[in-house]
């Protein structure tokens, strides 16, 4: 069985809906290609999530999970740092939903502010279904199935971080707890010998009785140092710093890059559904034409009328695309009518088109090698479905499921 550390470990997903925007990019993607060096990371097409919603569109699904394939792999994602690979390819993710489904109380699901949200605004769709409240559930298991500890997402997922969190905790303090815990967690300390238990036992008391968050982590680290003890102890002494008991499954937290929440067209969130999207095989001209019709400040009706950049959605992607040279020119230009709104947009379509360009060249390689990426799924989900097994190995002991 291989050792998890969930604090090193990643793991976030995308729904296929079709090719990936900006927004995607500069808030999940970008920081993707970066953490794939620093962590064990799992990269999830949530094929099962598209159905939520989109259970009556189905003819699509393949297409946008290639699409998605492609767009992360143009991106950077890298099959030889990260696992890639579709969420059905690997059933376990069914099977911990539904055993996690039997501790999950609806009042939890209902509270789930997208659960509304996304009712109301899709308000045309029947989404009265056990599959679309279960939404966010599924999501847990997802996370919590590869037991990692860090969730890379944008702002609007830290709802459904921190029910996962929530669904975890429940787990655990339903599960964790095996006769004899404290008894098992004693003896476990005194097999770190003389010096090892001494510094366990005095960081454990810094974090139960002063909340020493720091002298937790300390420990955290030292016991994932320890090469002599068993996988069994190692986690009863996690559970057993914490108080509660063997943490079975490690509650993840979410992890925001530096544009949580990028800015579309019309000012707000960039999203395919809001119809204010650049995506990332957008032509050139395409995009040039998209950033020429974009709104500006509504005050600026006049080429002489002077504006306020801080009323502008060019300016908010001046903020994410432009330096700072860039940025004073917009400033003072705006604000005094000495250049026009078209003017103002030109540096943004270049840095924009310039960004995207080996982007997209990659992205024509991968479109005309589907079988290369069908392949890199494939080993991606082999690879996912070991670690599937045996954190449900784990799963089903706790929950009384061996026959053997
Ligand atoms: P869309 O919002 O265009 O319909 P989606 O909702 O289908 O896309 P998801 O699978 O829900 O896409 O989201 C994939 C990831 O991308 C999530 O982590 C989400 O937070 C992030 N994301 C999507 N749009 C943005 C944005 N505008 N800014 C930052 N992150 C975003
Ligand atoms: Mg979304």
């Amino acid at each position: 069985m291989s050792l998890v550390d969930p604090q090193r470990r990643i793991l976030s997903g995308m729904r296929p809906s079709g090719r990936l925007h900006l927004g995607h990019y500069q808030g999940v993607l970008k920081n993707w290609v970066r953490l794939q060096h620093e962590y064990e990371c799992f990269f999830c097409i949530v094929d099962w999530h598209a159905l939520t919603t989109d259970y009556d569109e189905v003819g699509q699904i393949a297409g946008h999970v290639m699409d998605v394939a492609v767009d992360w792999l143009a991106a950077g994602v890298s099959p030889s740092s990260a696992t890639l690979f579709v969420q059905s390819q690997v059933p376990e993710h069914a099977e911990l939903h539904l055993l996690l489904s039997m501790i999950t109380p609806l009042s939890w699901l209902e509270r789930v502010p997208s659960f509304k949200e996304q009712k109301e605004s899709l308000a045309h769709k029947d989404l009265d279904t056990f599959g679309f409240l279960g939404y966010p559930l599924l999501q847990a298991a997802d996370i919590l199935l590869y037991r990692a500890g860090w969730v890379p997402v944008g702002s609007d997922q830290l709802p459904h971080v921190e029910f996962a969190r929530d669904v975890a905790r429940r787990f655990n303090h339903l599960y964790g707890r095996e006769p004899g815990f404290e008894e098992k967690a004693e003896a476990a300390i005194l097999k770190l010998g003389r010096k090892g238990a001494k510094l366990y036992s005095s960081l454990r008391k810094s974090f139960q009785e002063q909340g020493d968050v720091e002298a937790l982590e300390t420990a955290r680290a030292f016991l994932r140092e320890q090469q002599s003890i068993t996988l069994g102890d190692r986690e009863r002494l996690f559970g057993y710093l914490e108080g509660a008991g063997k943490l079975i499954l490690p509650e993840p937290q979410a992890m925001l890059g530096s544009a949580p929440r990028m800015p579309g067209l019309d000012g707000g969130k960039m999203s395919k559904s809001n119809d204010n999207a650049i995506f990332l095989r957008d032509t050139p001209d395409e995009i040039g034409d998209k950033l020429r019709r974009m709104p500006t400040d509504p005050a600026r009706v006049h080429r002489n009328d002077p504006g306020e950049p801080q009323r502008c959605p060019v300016w908010q992607l001046h903020e994410q695309y432009s330096d700072e040279n860039t940025r004073d020119w917009v400033q003072q230009g705006c604000r005094s009518a000495g250049i026009g709104c078209l003017e103002c947009k030109a540096p943004l379509t270049e840095a924009i088109c310039q960004e995207l360009a080996p982007l997209q060249a990659r992205a024509a390689e991968y479109e005309a090698s589907p079988e290369l990426v069908r392949s890199i799924l494939a080993e991606g989900a082999e690879k996912a479905r070991d670690e599937a097994r045996d954190t449900l190995v784990e799963v089903r002991q706790a929950l009384g499921l061996v026959y053997r």
